[in-house]
């Protein structure tokens, strides 16, 4: 039986579907990307989260490869990518370069340069992978997760679907059949980090989890399906989703595209209570654990793509597409710019922690700002001081004094030049044992305080 380590503490957990809807689906952190049901046959997901329909026999698989459990980013990035430029934000990279595919058919159907199809079918063709893991639209741009195993498929799965597809889910496919034996996945963020762990870790006993190549698309947020085609576009647009040929977001503004030709136009934020509550707290704009992350922001032309190129694999595979005349390239220029904005903004995004916690922690005699400085440290995984004083607006001098109080704590530990937290339940239990000595040295009072009143009262 896995247990999940709580160094210096009695604590133990195990790793269960109980423990994975404990601390991720009941806290809505659920990104919806499939891969508890992909790697568990006795999951199934319900168009909004998994949901357990079988007996657990907590071998903690599900918990294990979930995004939103532990994900070493930093070590799988540095065994990943060596020697490539590094950036806090965009994560660690080779180039960044504008890509557009030379296929006139691909750039019909697809949803920028046709980079991700492009791709995909070179790697196909040249046999280094027999399928890649996607998103295909189905009725009414209902989102399905498919192992495509021909150009055709892939083809039939481009352009974004702005909505939560649990991409994943089709990792059940390759682990079941002996005919796959090197995939491709395309995901978003969230989707990259799970499929990194299935290849890091495997599950199953293949080379790499049978993943070879692993493309990130860029994300700022995604959509429920009700909200965003039934309740917006069906509804507050009056399209039917059988006429929509194309939908897009992009410099603020969703716009549908029809059969017939026509665009409709709404401002995104319109679409803030669409948004999938997990997305709020979501950090990584680019899919930084990707072999190569691609999107469009900061481009002008929506028909070509800008992509971080970040491992060699990938360099090569991109290489050879561009050499076979599949793809036309040209320097990342300006563009660069908008997407380290953007993914500097997508960092600060934090998981919201309960004012009553603050106001419990503060209880504790714990000066406020030093609670604050722990909760920004446990919500954003470590920081350094430069990112501290950057979130909370502190200065030098005084995030050193709170940083050092916290330390004395033993609510921090140092690791190179970044601060991590102490976990909450060691911190609890040594504030509980401070609190207890504390009672029992004023419970030790009791007889002389006692003595003063009998003297004055009786
Ligand atoms: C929900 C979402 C949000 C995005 N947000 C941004 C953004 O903020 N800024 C930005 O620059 N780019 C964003 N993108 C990426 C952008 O829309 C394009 O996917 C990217 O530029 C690749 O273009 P392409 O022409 O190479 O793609 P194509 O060749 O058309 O291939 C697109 C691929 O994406 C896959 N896919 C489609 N929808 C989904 C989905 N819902 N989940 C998982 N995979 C899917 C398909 O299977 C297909 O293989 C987003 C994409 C999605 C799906
Ligand atoms: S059997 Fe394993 S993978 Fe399936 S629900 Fe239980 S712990 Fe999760
Ligand atoms: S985030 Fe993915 S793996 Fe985690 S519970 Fe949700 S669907 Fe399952
Ligand atoms: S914002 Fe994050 S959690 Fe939401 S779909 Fe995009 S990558 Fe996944």
């Amino acid at each position: 039986m896995a247990t999940i380590a709580t160094s210096g503490t009695a604590l133990s957990y195990t790793p269960s579907f109980e423990l994975l809807n404990r601390w991720v689906i009941e806290k809505q952190l659920c990104c919806y990307c499939g891969t508890c049901a992909g790697v568990c046959p006795r999951i199934t997901l319900d168009g909004k989260v998994p949901r357990l329909i079988n007996y657990c026999s907590e071998c903690g698989n599900c918990y294990k490869y979930c995004p939103q459990t532990y994900v070493p980013v930093k070590e799988f990035e540095e065994k990943l990518f060596p020697g490539t430029n590094k950036d806090e934000s965009l994560g660690y990279y080779e180039k960044c370069i504008l890509a557009q595919s030379t296929d006139k058919n691909i750039l019909s159907i697809a949803q920028n340069g046709g980079l991700v199809t492009t791709l995909l079918i070179h790697a196909l063709e040249a046999g280094l992978i027999d399928g890649a893991i996607l998103a295909v639209a189905e009725k009414d741009w209902m989102p399905k997760p498919i192992l495509a195993r021909t150009p055709e498929e892939i083809k039939k799965a481009a352009g974004s679907k702005y909505v939560m597809c649990p991409n994943m889910f089709a990792y059940r496919e390759v682990i079941s059949d002996p005919t796959v034996k090197k995939v491709a996945i395309v995901g978003l963020p969230c989707q990259v980090r799970a499929a990194r762990k299935l290849q890091m870790e495997p599950m199953i006993p293949v080379k790499n989890g049978k993943i070879e190549f692993i493309i990130g698309l860029f994300c700022h947020r995604n959509f429920s399906y009700e909200g965003l085609l039934l309740e917006t576009i069906k509804k507050t647009l009056n399209i039917d989703l059988s006429n929509i040929k194309k939908f897009d977001i992009s410099k603020g503004k969703l716009m549908v595209f029809t059969q017939e030709g026509k665009q409709v136009e709404l401002p995104v934020k319109e679409l803030s209570k669409y948004s999938w509550s997990s997305c709020s707290s979501c950090t990584d704009f680019t899919g930084r654990l990707a072999d190569i992350s691609v999107g469009n922001a900061g481009v002008i032309d929506l028909n070509w793509n800008l992509a971080i190129v970040r491992s060699k694999k990938a360099m090569e595979l991109l290489d050879s597409a561009v050499k076979a005349g599949k793809l036309k390239i040209a320097e990342g220029g300006d563009a660069i710019n908008a997407i380290l904005k953007e993914a500097q903004k997508k960092a600060e995004r934090r998981e919201k922690v309960s004012e009553a916690l603050y106001q419990h922690f503060s209880e504790l005699g714990v000066p406020s700002e030093d609670v604050r400085v722990y909760f920004t440290l446990l919500t954003s995984g470590g920081a350094s001081a430069v990112e501290l004083s950057k979130a909370l607006n502190i200065g030098e001098t005084e995030l050193g004094a709170i940083l050092a109080r916290l330390r004395e704590r033993g609510w921090l530990v140092e690791y190179g030049d970044r601060y991590i937290p102490t976990r909450p339940s060691i911190v609890l239990r040594m504030e509980t044992a401070k609190l207890q000595n504390l009672i029992k040295k004023v419970l030790e009072k009791e007889p002389e305080l006692e003595g003063i009143y009998v003297r004055k009262f009786g």
